[in-house]
């Protein structure tokens, strides 16, 4: 439960009940920490107090309201991120990350975050499923896999959208900014969709080695400026595509934060006419943030580059449903293991600790998952 910023404490809260006949309720197997975890436990949110976090979540259905068609006590699932109706017209058309119906305005619901919705978050014994038909990924029953589907909720959605939103294709070369969990996860799509080459920019050790692991190529920006890096195995060029999973928490080498440095270096690292996927989270206007750029919600972004290379960009919350079946089908196929970003698994009792160290990005921490 979060309670101020760098504090969540471990509570016994009452367990979640069939609210609407359309309601699942789920005992949790795994639920995993998030980088859009930290941007509440970093405090530059409205986050208040009493908010069980938790948006990465799948288990065993233990109950299901009286309207549940599709899902039965005993189905193991995986519940995307996005809690979403399926009948609004952003739900009809796939955009289940900007659900009209259960937050109208917003990017969509969530579990357990600020200004994404009522839902209580899945860091917990019990989570409450809202539209449980649409809600529930069905997983094979029994226990394999649990770390490559427990990728299903987010990040191995995300990091494919970001590929997505960039257009990555055959052959193509893209520089991945960030090799933290989504980071890794967008590198690893894009090998999947078929990249020639992927650099993966970051400075935690940990992390770029599991990059090396995956096949992407390590570019460490603590070792001097990423761009020049990439242009110069690039025969000074740049890169065809570029992905964002860092976000506004961006840092400079000296650890100083500076939002806009991911996407301007974006826009030098790819040629001209090549596409970037924003997923990295920024956000629309916090008057509680760090640097007042990002509280005013604006950013120092190169328009006048990102005009003249003729570039384009895709941005926002993935909609994890476009993609979370056929994902979980390469895994049970054996041709996806992202379970290769998981780091530990820890019990409940051991999340405050976790946070801290996830969120120091120590090395050897990149996903963590909660085992209730
Ligand atoms: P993370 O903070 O662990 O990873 C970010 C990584 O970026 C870190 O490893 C950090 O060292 C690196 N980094 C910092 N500054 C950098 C720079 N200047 N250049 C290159 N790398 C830099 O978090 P994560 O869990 O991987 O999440 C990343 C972002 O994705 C967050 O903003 C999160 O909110 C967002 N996110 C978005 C979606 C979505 O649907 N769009 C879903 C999940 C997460
Ligand atoms: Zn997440």
């Amino acid at each position: 439960m979060y309670q101020e910023p760098h504090r969540v404490t471990v509570e016994q809260v009452d367990d979640p009940t069939i609210e609407a006949p359309t309601d699942a309720v789920v005992e949790v197997t795994s639920t995993c920490i998030c980088g859009s975890d930290l941007h509440m436990y970093e405090g530059r949110t409205a986050a208040e107090a009493g908010i069980v976090f938790g948006h990465e979540n799948m288990g065993i259905v233990a109950e299901v309201g009286a309207g549940v068609v599709s899902v039965r006590v005993g189905d193991r699932v995986s519940m995307p991120f996005n809690v979403a109706c399926g009948f609004c017209v952003n739900c009809l058309a796939g955009k289940t990350g900007f659900c009209l119906t259960v937050n109208p305005g917003f990017a969509g619901g969530a579990y357990g975050y600020v200004s994404m919705g009522p839902y209580r978050g899945g860091q917990a014994e019990y989570l409450r499923v809202p539209f449980a038909d649409f809600n529930c990924l069905q997983l094979p029953p029994g226990t394999a896999h649990e770390n490559d589907f427990a990728m299903l909720a987010d990040i191995f959605p995300t990091g494919y959208h970001a590929a997505v939103l960039a257009d990555v294709r055959p052959g193509e070369t893209v520089t991945v900014m960030g090799a933290g969990p989504v980071g890794l996860m967008a590198a690893y799509s894009c090998l999947l969709r078929g990249a020639s080459a992927v650099y993966s920019v970051d400075r935690v050790p940990s992390r770029l080695r599991l990059a090396e692991r995956i096949g992407a190529v390590p570019v460490d920006f603590g070792a001097g400026d990423p761009v020049a890096q990439i242009k110069d195995r690039t025969g000074g060029v740049g890169t065809d595509k570029g992905i964002d999973a860092v976000g506004y928490q961006a840092t400079v080498d000296s650890g100083e934060e500076q939002p806009a440095v991911v996407l301007n270096n974006l826009v030098e690292a790819v040629r001209p006419t090549g596409a970037l996927g924003v997923v990295g989270l920024y956000v629309p206007s916090d008057p509680g943030a760090p640097n007042e750029h990002a509280a005013k919600g604006e950013l120092l972004f190169r328009m006048g580059r990102f005009f003249e290379k003729g570039l384009r960009m895709g941005t926002g919350q993935a909609n994890v449903k476009a993609y979370n079946r056929q994902l979980r089908d390469l895994v049970v196929a054996g041709r996806a293991t992202p379970g290769f970003v998981v780091s530990q698994e820890l019990p409940l009792a051991d999340a405050p600790d976790a946070y801290a160290r996830f969120d120091r990005r120590e090395d050897g921490y990149s996903k963590i998952v909660l085992k209730p």
